[in-house]
């Protein structure tokens, strides 16, 4: 069984998927508490559904993107035969993470966007680094940055760890309205930064605090 929050096809809104249709299928739950967190609606309830009726509304929208997102869609050990299922019937299946928990036993087709917790949101503590090891060039890590300690803290690790050698794209986004998007653009130019502006198109489209679109 899998405990869900929504099912609905929108535009994805970030990551180098951003602008195409796509089927979000969000989890019940999350570990963590990050300060700006816009989805604390999804950290209870939601209604328990067995793998198959997850599978079969999933598909039912058409879209040939599908994302898993939450929540912490990894607390769940039934999100793994769902992203099998999904990849199984051709769809491109996007799983986002917060990166506390282990994504080694992922599907290999999937690919996975890594959080990776800058000290603004109040759980860099609790970053996995071990899951730096697992990614490929098919993933992508996004990090979220509130103010410029935040920024040269993703600088740092993307310099040390050479993050930009290890996944698609590394995604930089500032926190919806506390971090101005041109501040940080000028920050990456300025360090010449291999990373890509991550700025989420649905708040942009719908409003910050827009839900299930
Ligand atoms: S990991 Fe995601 S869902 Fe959980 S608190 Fe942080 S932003 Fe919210």
């Amino acid at each position: 069984m899998l405990r869900v929050h929504e099912i609905y096809a929108s535009v994805q809104g970030e990551s180098s998927f951003a602008g195409l249709p796509c089927t979000f299928v969000r989890l019940s739950g999350c570990n963590l508490r990050c300060r700006w967190c816009d989805t604390p609606q999804a950290f209870t309830d939601g209604q328990q559904l067995t793998l198959e009726v997850v599978t079969q509304r999933a598909l039912a929208t058409d879209t040939q993107l599908v994302e898993l997102t939450g929540g912490e869609p990894l607390l769940q050990p039934e999100a793994l035969p769902l992203m099998q299922a999904l990849a199984d019937a051709g769809r491109t299946v996007l799983l986002e993470t917060s990166g506390e928990r282990d994504i080694s036993a992922v599907d290999p087709r999937v690919h996975r966007i890594v959080d990776l917790k800058a000290p603004g949101s109040g759980e860099s503590a609790k970053n996995r680094l071990q899951n730096l090891t697992h990614l490929t060039r098919r993933d992508e890590l996004k990090m979220v940055l509130a103010d410029r300690e935040d920024y040269e803290w993703a600088r740092g690790l993307i310099r040390a760890e050479r993050l930009h050698e290890r996944v698609a794209h590394v995604l930089l986004g500032p926190v919806f309205g506390e971090l101005s998007p041109a501040t940080l653009v000028m920050w990456m130019l300025d360090d010449a930064l291999p990373a890509r502006l991550n700025l989420p198109l649905h708040k942009h489209i719908w409003g910050a605090d827009s839900t299930g679109v």
